[in-house]
């Protein structure tokens, strides 16, 4: 120190050109301040403060005489020197995360400690020797000479840590590279070339004693690679002309587009959004709850379990969206971090509605083919039933014989048939009225429906007049089971709205295939037996005899 108060200062071209480069570092900060907003700019600022330090302390060097003024110095130029790729590593590292935030104050003061100790350790080598040897000298004699330093165990040390964060800056690069592609890839490589230069630089003068007007070249390089580096960013605009394009595009979007951070709170709104919340004034963090009209939906479907929910809002009085949620993920370390969700509204009122009357349409025709197919089931129900007895009619007679006899023919089983007639019929009715008849004709279908079995078919083929078809039964057990019926008939008087009646009816049998192996065979010797039964007295069953009995 004291050497430099007495030492004369010498300008020469190659102090004119450190400070040129100085000038121009200077400058470009000025510049790179003014510009808009990259990521990392705050470190990229800084890092070239700190170069302008080490450059500022070189030129001095260049121009001091005293060679104890040289190496006072040399020492002064160390916080730079140390922090310098310190603050490179890190910009690289905000510049490929996209962190546009200013560093940290506790990360800068950390980042401070290595150059701080070395610049002490460099400031006090006159009592140890340990940064440059003794045996550091001017190269000749010559008043201004440079310096000829021999580098000691603590210049390596302080090497070492430099070429740490330059590996570093170098890794940050790569990986960046390597994790992007296109345009984006080309650009982190050229940043990795351009870093190499100092690097080259720095190691040609530790190793191979490489130098600038006698002095490390390092700090004049990195001057280049500020430029080449401003190139890149400038020529790239990636920065840039992305982010605004981005912008533009969400600002003419008709469709509204909300962004909101982790907290749920709105922190980006496109104009379609704010229009469609009727947002003029201010409306920044806002929570997404609280927006008008939709909030309340779009904060139950932010909320969803899913990855990214797509849902329809109902806004009234009557416009329908389809809200997508994406997250806006960030990759740091490999690890995935949702820093907030973008929401997209699409008007979808038209499309849904008509979705809806469709719907609707669609419903109403199911409903009116359920209850056509049940009107037609009713129908055919009814149709092989007479309503008065809600027995089989004879519609149903034909159908069920022939399913029978089917049957009959493959089991080789009997199938019988019974005809029944009221006996003096006509005259109940004249004794009684005609709807006491009718009451009669109820009370035999019932009767006839609880005496016979579940298999047993029983159908009203005439006014007074039923048929029962009984399968597995022959004719002698089909007379049977009949009589058997008839007698429990007739003992029963019948309650009627004229008091009790009393009523009996008259059957013939026959069956397949003894007397028969058609309807109309058999159903001709049961006439014919019936008949007999009505000759023989009435109050009977007779079954057919094999053509013993013939119609008068
Ligand atoms: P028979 O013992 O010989 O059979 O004597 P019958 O009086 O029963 O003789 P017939 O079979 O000729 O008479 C049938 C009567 O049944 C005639 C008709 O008045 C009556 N009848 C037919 N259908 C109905 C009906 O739906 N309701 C009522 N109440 N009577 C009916
Ligand atoms: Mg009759
Ligand atoms: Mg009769």
């Amino acid at each position: 120190m004291s050497d430099c108060s007495w030492s004369s200062w010498q300008w020469s071209p190659e102090v004119s050109l450190a400070l040129a480069v100085w000038v121009g570092i200077g400058g470009l900060i000025v510049w790179i301040a003014r510009q808009s907003n990259f990521p990392g700019k705050y470190s990229f600022m800084l890092t070239h403060a700190a170069s302008l330090w080490w450059i500022l302390a070189a030129a001095a060097e260049l121009a001091a005489q005293l060679p104890g003024c040289k190496m006072f110095l040399a020492a002064m130029a160390w916080p730079g020197i140390v922090l310098m790729p310190s603050l490179w590593a890190l910009f690289l590292w905000q510049y490929v995360n996209s962190d546009y935030r200013l560093p940290k104050a506790s990360t800068l003061a950390r980042v401070s400690i290595a150059p701080f100790i070395f610049w002490a350790l460099a400031l006090t080598n006159p009592w140890h020797h340990l940064f440059y040897t003794a045996a550091s000298a001017p190269v000749s004699s010559e008043p201004g000479a440079p310096i000829a330093y021999q580098h000691g165990p603590l210049f390596y040390m302080a090497a070492i840590y430099v070429y740490g964060f330059m590996l570093a800056s170098t890794g940050i690069l790569l990986h960046a590279a390597l994790g992007s592609n296109g345009l984006y890839r080309r650009h982190y490589l050229a940043f990795v070339l351009v870093t190499l230069i100092p690097w080259a630089a720095n190691i040609s003068y530790v190793f191979f004693q490489r130098s600038l007007f006698g002095f490390d070249p390092t700090p004049f390089t990195f001057a280049l690679s500020l430029a080449a580096f401003i190139w890149l960013i400038r020529r790239a605009q990636l920065f840039d002309v992305i982010p605004l394009a981005r912008h533009l595009l969400l600002e003419a979007l008709p469709d509204p587009v909300l962004v909101i951070d982790r907290q749920n709170r709105v922190v980006d709104a496109n104009p379609a959004a704010l229009q469609l919340a009727d947002l003029p004034k201010p409306w920044q963090a806002r929570a997404v709850r609280d927006w008008p009209g939709f909030g309340s939906a779009l904060g139950e479907l932010i909320n969803s379990e899913n990855d990214s929910p797509v849902s329809i809002l109902k806004l009234e009085p009557d416009r329908f969206y389809e809200a997508r949620v994406m997250a806006i993920k960030h990759r740091q370390r490999r690890q995935a971090q949702t820093l907030g969700k973008m929401i997209y509204l699409r008007e979808i009122t038209d499309q849904h509605k008509a979705q809806l009357q469709l719907s609707r349409a669609l419903a109403l025709s199911k409903e009116r083919l359920r209850t056509i197919s049940q009107l037609h089931e009713e129908l055919q129900a009814q149709a092989i039933r007479d309503p008065l007895t809600r027995l089989y009619n004879r519609r149903f007679l034909d159908e069920l014989f022939t399913r029978e006899l089917r049957r009959a023919e493959r089991d080789q089983a009997p199938l019988a048939l019974a005809v029944i007639d009221i006996d003096h019929f006509k005259a109940l009715n004249d004794r009684y009225g005609h709807p006491v008849g009718d009451e009669v004709l109820v009370y035999i279908g019932e009767f006839l429906r609880t005496q016979l079995r579940e298999s047993d078919g029983i159908f009203r083929i005439g006014g007074e007049e039923f048929l029962v078809i009984l399968p597995g039964l022959t004719t002698e057990q089909a007379q049977q089971r009949m009589s058997y019926i008839c007698q429990r008939f007739a003992q029963k008087p019948i309650t009627t709205r004229e008091g009790f009646v009393s009523a009996s009816f008259s059957g013939g049998v026959a069956a397949f295939p003894s007397e028969g192996h058609h309807f109309q065979a058999l159903m001709d010797k049961a006439d014919a037996a019936l008949y007999q039964a009505k000759a023989e007295g009435r109050n009977r069953i007779v079954r057919a005899s094999n053509g013993a009995y013939a119609k008068p």
